[in-house]
Formats: C-alpha cells, structure tokens, sequence
C-alpha cells in the first residue's frame, strides 16, 4: 500500500524530495526542461502546505565529485518557475549542507548537489542513505525515472523516513502502468519497436498473456522476419537471438496472440536521410529496412482503432531521420486519435512523439524509459516497492 501524499501534514517540517532532474544540457545550459517541469505540481504543494522542501537528484554520469554535472542550471530553473530563490547547497550531504537544512523555514526550497558526486548513491550505501536522510522528516519520491534503480536516494533513504508517499508524478505513472497489467479493456494491444529484440523480450513474455495483438516494427521486426526465413537484406538482425525469435512467434500461435510484422518496407542503401528510399515487400540484399511500409501503416491503424488499450514501446524506424520517421508518426498519430486508451513508454521516442501537436492526446507518455520497460516486463521496481507502508 501506498500512502496518498495528501494524507501527510507538511506544515512546519521538511520533506527530501527525490526527483528526476537529469535533464539534457547544452554547453551547461537546460537544452529540455520536461523534466523539472513534470516535478513542479509535488514540489508546490509541499511549499502550499507550509512544508520545506529539500530538493535532490542526480545528473548524468559523473565519476565521483564533477562540477560539469552540477545542479546549479537546475537550482536557477526552479528559482524562476517557483518564483521562490531556491539555493543550491554545495553537497548533498555534510555539516555546511545540514546548516542549510536547517535553516530552512516553511514555503521554502533548497536544491542539494548532484547525488552521484558520491559513488555511495548508486551503492544504495546504508549510511550514506543516513546522512541524506539528517534532518529531514518525510520523504517523497517524484523520480519514476530512476524507480527500477535501488539506489541509497530511491531505497536505502526510505529505512530512515517512514514517513513517506509517491509525488503527483510517480503516482500518475504508477497509475497509468498499473492499469496495464491489472485490468485493461480488450482488444489490448503491444506495439513494439525500436533497435533490438534483446531489450524486449521481457516485455514480450510478460505480455503474452496479456494482450491480443502485438504489432512490430522498428529493427527488432527483422530478427523475426528472419526468423520466419524471409529475406532482410543488410537490415540490422540479431543473430544470436533468431532461435528466441522463433520460440516467441511459436509462443503467440499457442496462445492464439496474433503477432503482426511488417509486409512491406521502406529501404535504402545506406542509414542517412540522403539515401534514395524505395518502398518493397521482400529486402532486396544490398538494402537495409529503415522503417514500416504503407500497406503495414494502414493494417497496424486498422489493428489500433479496433482497440481498448494500447501500450506503446520503441520507434517503428530510424525515427531521428526525416525518410524514416513516417511509420512512427503516421502510427503515433493515429493512436493518439483513435479514442483507445493510449500509453506510450518513455525514452528517446516517447521524447520525440511528445513534441508532436497530437501527442497530448495519449492517455499517458511515461517519463521514464528503463523504469516503463521493467514496469511492463511484470517487474516490481524497487523505488516504489521501498515506498510502500
Ligand atoms: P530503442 O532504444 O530500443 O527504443 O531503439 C530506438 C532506436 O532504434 C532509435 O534510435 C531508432 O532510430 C532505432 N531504429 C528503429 N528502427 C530502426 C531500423 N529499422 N534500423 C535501424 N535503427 C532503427
């Protein structure tokens, strides 16, 4: 069980607030603030609610103390979002930095420095957990990014806080997985893609028994295009996983899943946007499959809009170039209007989509892309399950 974070009283005392703030920078400036924004709903109603706020997360991967990952772009964005001065302390941890902690009054906010300036964080060390836990009374978890990590900031905190509720994010993203795999309407449908059968075999599995349907693109569609012994010219197939392939389209026939791949493809000689692309049923040798065809397009949007639920993983084709986005799109799009209740699993593509006027007609994009995948693969993520009573 979860607590609701509306059920705890912050008037007059401090929350660590775990969030997700590993946003991509350009010459040390937010390139995407998507992130931070997502975060903002929690964080202001700690502030409403006469709580302190004692912000944390990690960015990118520094090798111990980095100030070329440090939070400080992070700490002037919220300033101006919340239009409160949110200070950043110059350690997540230490005597300077609990100073500032407790100095800290009602309706205010201090961001703490990158969490992975310590290789302790990502040790889910206990005692590090501790110290980050000082002088904090309740704990909120907003980072669903980072929830199927057990990392000292996501688990090892929650032995020292027990007093603690996912935020308005995580909850949201809980929610809208949750309903996934517990009880989704039919026909409900997988659609798959994106560069490797290897990173999806989980979900597949998990799923098997779940949905009607699966429809594949993307890369991943060709190991079982090969698979079925059909031709893939110089597409990128997974050798060492065709037997798996195999076993997995045997799988849905048994279970009497249907397992839609791609009848016709777009191809090129080469993976650049300046390769003439032509449209063909079988790959010729010298060409690589780049994304779906038009006659897959129209059965994969036939497919959806006879559809209660979707769930969507992974680009249909080598999306980032322009010849190459239309299966993604044209797909995207049509499940965006199709009226089923859509999810989409974070990541790159679920970036990508978002940008997109009809994207935020999507029940829900998730705003993690490994934790969306173990979430669906059946896993339980240890960032919530450390949250739970
Ligand atoms: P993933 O991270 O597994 O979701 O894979 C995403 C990547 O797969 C994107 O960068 C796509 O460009 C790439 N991708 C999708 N389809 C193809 C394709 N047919 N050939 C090469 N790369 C592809």
């Amino acid at each position: 069980m979860l607590t609701d974070l509306r059920s705890l009283n912050f008037k007059g005392r401090k929350a660590l607030v775990r969030c997700d703030f590993n946003v991509p920078l350009e010459n040390g400036a937010i390139a995407d603030p998507g992130r931070i924004d997502a975060s903002l709903e929690t964080i202001r109603y700690i502030l409403e609610k006469g709580g302190a706020a004692v912000l944390c997360s990690h960015l990118g991967r520094p090798k111990d103390r980095d100030l070329k990952y440090t939070l400080k772009p992070v700490a002037e964005y919220l300033s101006s979002k919340l239009g409160i001065k949110v200070a950043l302390a110059p350690d997540c941890i230490g005597d300077h930095t609990g100073r500032l902690v407790n100095a800290l009054g009602a309706g205010q906010a201090l961001l703490l420095e990158n969490l992975r300036f310590h290789h302790e964080e990502e040790a889910n060390d206990l005692d590090f957990a501790h110290e980050l836990a000082r002088g904090k009374e309740i704990y909120v978890n907003d980072a669903f990014g980072t929830a199927h990590r057990a990392h000292a900031s996501t688990a090892g905190v929650t032995r020292y806080l027990t007093e603690r509720a996912p935020g308005f994010l995580m909850m949201r993203e809980i929610e809208a997985l949750g309903a996934l795999t517990k009880n989704p309407e039919h026909p409900y449908i997988a659609i798959l893609g994106g560069a490797k059968v290897s990173d999806k075999i989980g979900v597949i599995r998990n799923l098997m028994t779940k949905v009607d349907a699966f429809l594949i693109g993307g890369a991943m569609a060709y190991t079982f295009i090969r698979a079925m012994g059909e031709p893939t010219g110089r597409s990128r197939v997974e050798e060492d996983k065709i037997g798996l392939a195999t076993e997995l389209l045997e799988a849905a026939r048994t279970k009497g899943v249907a397992f839609e791949l791609p009848s016709d493809h777009v191809v090129a000689e080469s993976a650049s946007a300046d390769a003439a692309a032509q449209v063909v049923t079988s790959i010729p040798e010298n060409r690589i499959g780049l994304d779906i065809g038009p006659e897959t397009i129209k059965r994969f949007i036939a497919r959806i809009q006879g559809a209660k639920t979707v769930v969507w993983n992974g680009p249909l084709g080598l999306f980032e170039e322009k010849p190459f986005a239309h299966g993604t799109m044209a797909v995207g799009e049509a499940l965006a209007d199709s009226g089923a209740k859509s999810v989409l699993g974070g990541g790159d593509t679920a970036a990508a989509v978002a940008e997109q006027p009809w994207a935020s007609k999507f029940s829900h994009i998730s705003t993690g892309g490994g934790a969306s995948l173990e979430f669906l693969e059946g896993i339980e993520l240890p960032g919530i399950k450390a949250l739970e009573r």
